[in-house]
């Protein structure tokens, strides 16, 4: 089987899973417990969370540890507004559903939210933030790296642009985190998403950066956990996975990078030289992220095809696969349908080979040729 899907999961990182066995077996304890066998579990949080705000240049107290992309994302939005307040959310039509559909229920309870439309190339210009926002804008949340097409956006910009209006801005860098150098203070971001199964740590697990100051209602109330702001007994061994996880992606992100852009091009020219016609989605690519239309073709056939010669690609956001419809992306960029109707995701990590690329390729030219 050749792996091509890591936009929508990773496989754990070994060393990681390592760093978690102790905390299922032998350090099992309550890191809340004041005794001396919670002392383990205990500094292991602390320093699970040092780690990994180091990876993003934030300060431990600014990371608080959630369920993953999606909690990280209702919090960010949901708990920024509080009831009754109708100040307005700016957001962006490419967002996941996990922004989207939050948004919806602050809609729900009578708080605008404005959806940015993208260019032909899935980039929110700043320009596009600058016509919509006034001083009555409450947060702008604009994600760092699109999951569909790859798109990096302009945040830093775009985070200036919203605190020169007073509004908080808040980034689901789900894709981006632990793939392209992020950091907190130079994006300018007051909140940041991520989402450990992104990046070879354990699913069910993530965090939410919340810059120091910033003012946020608590996810769940209960005990004192996350600082008091997201109650429940901490997912130790998870949370040591995921720090394990970024800080060792984090280590090599150059040498990661370049391999995976390697295997980009090496698929592209694959393609070009047996003459496949197709489009590229996106722009200032996130790397292995290759979203590629092909005229007339269809992705959910596609899909399969490959799928029965041994490959895992997808048609969209992992998210859609009940959806067969073109999805929320391809319309807001305005791709033709011919187009839109024959994309597949291709997603590169950095467990892929020369090899696997030399084999998807000549799949998908069997496939296009017959
Ligand atoms: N945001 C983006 C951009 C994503 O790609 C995803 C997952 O595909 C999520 C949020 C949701 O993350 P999780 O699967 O950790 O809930």
């Amino acid at each position: 089987m050749i792996y091509a899907d890591c936009a929508a999961t990773t496989k754990l990182d070994k060393t990681a899973f390592e760093a978690m066995q102790p905390y299922f077996f032998s350090e099992y304890g309550n890191a809340s417990q004041p005794y001396s066998f919670s002392r383990k579990p205990k500094k292991a949080l602390a320093e699970a969370r040092a780690s990994i705000a180091e990876c993003i240049n934030a300060q431990p107290e600014e990371i608080f540890f959630t369920s993953g992309g999606t909690e990280s994302d209702n919090w960010a939005i949901k708990g920024t507004m509080s009831y009754g307040d109708t100040r307005a959310t700016i957001t962006s039509q490419i967002e996941h559903h996990a922004i989207l559909n939050s948004c919806s229920t602050l809609e729900r309870l009578g708080s605008p939210v404005a959806y940015l439309s993208p260019n032909e190339k899935g980039l929110i210009s700043p320009k596009t933030l600058e016509q919509s926002i006034t001083n009555q804008t409450k947060l702008v949340s604009i994600m760092l790296a699109n999951n569909e097409i790859g798109t990096i956006q302009p945040v830093c910009e775009l985070s200036k642009i919203s605190h020169a209006h007073g509004a908080l801005f808040h980034t689901d860098a789900v894709q981006a985190v632990g793939h392209i150098p992020v950091d907190v203070q130079s994006l300018g971001v007051d909140m940041l998403s991520a989402s450990g199964h992104k990046f070879n740590a354990p699913k069910g697990i993530g965090f939410l950066y919340i810059k120091k100051g910033t003012i946020l209602s608590p996810y769940a109330s209960g005990g004192l956990q996350e600082f008091g702001m997201r109650a429940g007994t901490e997912n130790i061994a998870s949370i040591v996975g995921m720090a394990v996880a970024l800080h060792s992606n984090c280590m090599e992100i150059e040498k990661h990078i370049q391999h995976i852009q390697s295997l980009e091009q090496q698929l592209l020219q694959s393609l070009i030289s047996a003459d496949i016609p197709f489009l590229r989605n996106g722009v200032s690519h996130l790397p292995g992220n290759l979203s590629l239309s092909f005229k007339g073709q269809d992705g959910e056939a596609l899909l399969h095809r490959l799928d029965l010669m041994g490959i895992c690609v997808s048609t969209g956001s992992a998210c859609d696969t009940q959806n067969t419809q073109i999805s929320h992306v391809l319309t807001a960029i305005n791709l033709p349908e011919n187009y839109a109707k024959g994309t597949i995701r291709i997603s590169f990590g950095k467990e892929n080979t020369v090899e696997d690329v030399s084999f998807i390729a000549s799949a998908l030219v069997k496939i296009m040729h017959k």
